[in-house]
């Protein structure tokens, strides 16, 4: 039987894992963290409140396959995602910026001239992400874009990624636009949930199934070397196939240079009070040196004596020293990720995926849809997501 090692645990390794082991493959597991879930993994404290351990993570999602895969391993909380900046002390605006926020920030008189303007230019209940919205030709919304990049991107941007919010370009910024109405939710899918027992469970009953062996603590890298189209695993050349969710640098040891992540530092503070802020996560966009600070009793609605904070701040990736947890996608860094792309296509046997594997600043949900995709790519047929037993109750 032809085999298939999975390199990570993450969301993106649990899923192929699955749908191979689903179509009959054996498959090998294998992550170097001590816990499954890559940076989805979350757990229970002492005083049994669900702390996610590499940040706020929500599920949101318009895709019905992607949905529909998730929903056999976990049942839902509906969770509308609210996130508020901190522009100064005790003043708090609704982000994505929506006319709440205009209002609260902007004289009566001058809010209504820029709304009105918005309505016309924009559009009433449309969206327009901030660099867009600063070449405007009406000065006035040129004045308002300026006032809203100085207050809730600029600096936040700049202490999230090193640069400035114009050097990233649309896509990242284009994630959080500026909303002409008062919806006040972070996104805007038609799914947006969280897994009632967390995702650590949820990518725990992905992983179960008797076609799946999990090792964890393995790097796998010092178990494989790639050679002139052939993949060596254990000192012999590997008859199967390698799932690769890892740095692509990594794999091919930096030979077309490092690619650059940015990585994150979290504290953790357990408080005695029933609330810490305002929402569940906080943006401070004008000041501090951590970027944003989540409070996870908020994701879960029942209020405990106690609750976790999490203040977050962005750093430099130094390989081997910190997670790598967001691509740097701009500049020659893609044109740098294309040549191991390319390298990776002498492997006939050897697939990328997954958030690092594949260089791209990808949502749970997209994580999940690479998955379902390369398993077509892999087995020349679509999965039949059928074929999936119903989740159990007590999963
Ligand atoms: P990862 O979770 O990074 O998994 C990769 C795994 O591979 C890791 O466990 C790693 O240890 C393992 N690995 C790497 N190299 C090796 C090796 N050589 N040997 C063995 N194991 C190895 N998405 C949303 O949809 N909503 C959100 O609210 C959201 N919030 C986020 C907040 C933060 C702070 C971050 C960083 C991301 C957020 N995301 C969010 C994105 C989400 O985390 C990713 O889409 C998802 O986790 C990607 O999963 P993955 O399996 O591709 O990668
Ligand atoms: N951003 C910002 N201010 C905010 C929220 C977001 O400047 O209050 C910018 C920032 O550059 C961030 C990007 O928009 O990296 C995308 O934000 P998102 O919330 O999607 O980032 P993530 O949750 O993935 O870290």
């Amino acid at each position: 039987m032809e085999k298939v090692i999975v390199v990570g645990a993450g969301l993106s390794g649990a899923t192929i894992a699955r749908l191979l082991a689903e179509s009959g493959k054996d498959v090998i597991v294998v992550d170097k963290r001590e816990n499954i879930g890559g940076n989805i993994y979350d757990y229970y404290d002492k005083n049994g409140i669900l702390v996610q351990a590499y940040g706020p993570h929500v599920f949101h999602t318009n895709d019905e396959e992607v949905f529909e895969f998730l929903s056999k391993f976990t049942e839902w909380n509906e969770y509308k995602h609210k996130v508020v900046a901190r522009v100064r002390k005790d003043k708090y605006v609704p982000v994505p910026f929506n006319l709440t926020s205009l209002y609260s920030l902007f004289p009566l008189s001058k809010a209504l001239c820029i709304e009105e303007a918005l309505k016309t230019e924009v559009g009433e209940g449309n969206q327009i992400p901030i660099l867009e919205l600063r070449k405007s030709e009406n000065p006035l919304l040129r004045e308002f874009a300026d006032f809203v990049y100085k207050y809730i991107f600029y600096i936040y941007t700049m202490k999230q990624w090193g640069c400035k919010p114009e050097q990233l370009g649309q896509t990242i910024m284009g994630r959080v636009p500026v909303k002409v109405s008062n919806d006040d939710g972070y996104f805007s899918d038609k799914y947006q949930v969280m897994p009632q027992k967390g995702f650590t469970q949820l990518i725990s009953n992905i992983l179960r199934h008797p076609r799946i062996k999990l090792k964890l603590k393995t790097d796998l890298k010092k178990e494989i070397a790639l050679k002139d189209g052939q993949i060596y695993f254990g000192g012999r050349v590997l008859d199967g196939t390698l799932i690769y969710t890892g740095c692509v640098d990594e794999l091919f040891d930096y030979k077309y240079g490092v690619l650059p992540y940015r990585s994150l530092k979290f504290k953790f503070q357990t408080l005695k009070q029933s609330s810490f802020q305002p929402a569940s996560v906080v943006n401070y966009t004008t000041s501090a040196s951590y970027t944003r600070i989540t409070e996870f009793t908020k994701f879960t609605c029942k209020p405990k004596d106690s609750t976790v904070i999490v203040k977050e701040y962005a750093v430099n990736h130094k390989k081997g020293r910190n997670i790598p947890y967001y691509p740097v996608t701009t500049g020659r860094n893609k044109v740098d990720y294309d040549k191991y792309e390319q390298e990776a296509k002498n492997y006939k046997n050897l697939y990328l995926l997954g958030r690092l594997g594949t260089y791209r600043y990808l949502n749970m949900d997209q994580a999940v849809k690479n998955a379902i995709n390369l398993f077509a790519k892999i087995e020349g047929e679509e999965f039949d997501m059928s074929t999936i037993p119903a989740l159990k109750k007590k999963d």
